[in-house]
């Protein structure tokens, strides 16, 4: 996974100026929390699924080793074959590999995260193989040389009109410009390459310990099309996808369109249980699956395993205010938005993510929405602290950090601070009652007015109102 999350102000600065992208994103502020509440509200045990979905997945990376050998047994039973990948460059050699063994010149590929965090497509290309991605989102950005800005809605940063000028440019075909007209051209041009394709791969939702089976949602049959028409099938997934049933799986399924989409199930979702059999009319001949580990064994245990829960909906980036202003890219990482900002600095490191545990006003309106309740705002504070003890935070956070803490274990010097404090700002801030600029707090007055206190601190103000003076 190429980072550039260590560029993370900078390219905050240019999509906060992008106005494309601004435009485009608007939908993405209404649309999908508007859709997430209406499917809550219709489904009265909303809640109590949540907390199925968070102990289901809890317990299951209790006893991740014991899922995870079954798993593999069920798959060499149905006649499949498991590989086994400690990390992105294990994972990029053995599909290299497969495709290499099956002579495959080109592939056909759903929409897959896991693919892109270990850089599949570069890969490929390097080998001299073909990648073609079959999801539309995908398939655009595959066509800008882009990477996707959201996990579920891959080019979600760009709008019609630009849609519409690379497809004229790629598809060699007029240019057309209403949604249903690019729909159908994108179906047109693809649906010859799943006939081109020798292997397909796909990644998987969920992986099933009880019958060794695939589970793959999608709203557009792409990845059944994917695996089912050429004659390799190879799945990638993170070791975490394990469920011990299919009824388990279902459970999540019915938490996961919700939260995504607000719809009550996806438009296509398919259970696949080994290769091709004598009876079958269709599949594949081979089935692979490839188990990818990439740091997700070393959270086990660690602060960090409640991100092992994640089911990849997208909610907590569609309710987070700072994913909304800025998009997915500014996040340099195959990973936006909050689950990006604890997952990413775990895969790359925290010296070249540093940036994005602070990439959040705390709100918790990430939490609120997750539907398998992974504290993403604790996460990113164990990040902070991290950053803190290791020395990545600025000097002045730092020392100011350090002089708070000092006062703050003294409530009398504390008081005494900030009533000092906000008097003082109280009168430099005159009648006007707000300060355009003031010294260490630049990051704030850049883009908007600092109001002036009112000549009382905080605490005095609730004492005030409790009836008790200070
Ligand atoms: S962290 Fe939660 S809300 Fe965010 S993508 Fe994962 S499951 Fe969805």
């Amino acid at each position: 996974m190429q980072s550039t999350a260590h560029a993370f102000k900078a390219n905050v600065r240019a999509a906060l100026a992008d106005q494309p992208l601004q435009q485009a994103l608007g939908m993405a502020r209404t649309g999908f929390q508007q859709k997430r509440a209406d499917a809550a509200a219709r489904l009265p045990e909303f809640e109590a699924l949540r907390d199925a979905a968070k102990a289901l997945k809890d317990h299951v990376l209790g006893h991740l080793d014991l899922y995870l050998e079954a798993f593999e047994q069920r798959v060499v039973e149905q006649g499949g074959k498991v590989h086994w990948a400690r990390d992105a460059a294990e994972a990029r050699a053995i599909l290299i590999d497969l495709c290499q063994a099956a002579g495959a010149r080109t592939v056909t590929k759903s929409k897959s995260m896991v693919t892109e965090e270990i850089g599949l497509n570069e890969a490929l290309e390097t080998a001299g193989i073909r990648p073609i991605e079959t999801d539309l989102g995908e398939h655009i950005i595959q066509l800008a040389g882009q990477r996707p800005s959201h996990i579920l809605a891959p080019a979600i940063h760009m709008t019609k009109e630009r849609i519409s000028a690379l497809f004229a440019e790629h598809h060699g075909r007029p240019p057309v410009t209403q949604a249903p007209e690019l729909l159908a051209e994108a179906r047109a041009f693809l649906r010859q390459r799943y006939f081109e394709a020798d292997i397909g791969i796909t990644g998987a939702n969920f992986l099933v310990a009880e019958t060794g089976s695939i589970v793959l949602v999608t709203n557009e049959g792409n990845a059944e099309l994917t695996q089912g028409l050429p004659k390799v099938h190879v799945v990638l997934a993170g070791i975490e996808k394990l469920v011990p049933t299919l009824e388990d799986a279902f459970v999540l399924l019915r938490v996961l369109a919700r939260s995504a989409t607000g719809q009550e199930f996806s438009a296509y979702t398919t259970v696949l249980t080994g290769p091709k059999r004598p009876a079958d009319l269709d599949g594949p001949g081979e089935l692979h699956v490839v188990l990818l580990d990439n740091g997700r064994a070393g959270m086990l245990g660690t602060e960090f395993q409640d991100m092992l829960r994640c089911i990849r909906c997208g909610a907590c980036m569609n309710h987070c205010p700072v994913y909304l202003a800025t998009g997915g890219h500014a996040y340099g990482s195959v990973y936006p938005g909050p689950m990006g900002a604890v997952l990413t600095p775990g895969l790359v490191g925290i010296e070249e993510a540093q940036h994005l545990p602070n990439a959040s006003t705390f709100c918790g309106r990430c939490e609120q929405v997750c539907p398998v309740r992974i504290p993403l705002p604790k996460m990113m504070r164990h990040w902070r602290e991290e950053q803190f003890r290791r020395q990545l935070t600025p000097p002045t956070a730092r020392y100011g950090l350090k002089l708070w803490a000092f006062a703050a274990r003294r409530p009398a010097l504390y008081h005494l601070g900030a009533k000092v404090t906000s008097r003082l700002l109280g009168w430099l801030g005159g009648r006007r009652g707000r300060f355009a600029s003031l010294p260490l707090a630049g990051g704030w007055t850049g883009s908007r007015d600092l109001p002036a206190p009112e000549g009382q601190s905080f605490q005095a103000l609730w004492a005030a109102r409790q009836g008790r003076g200070r």
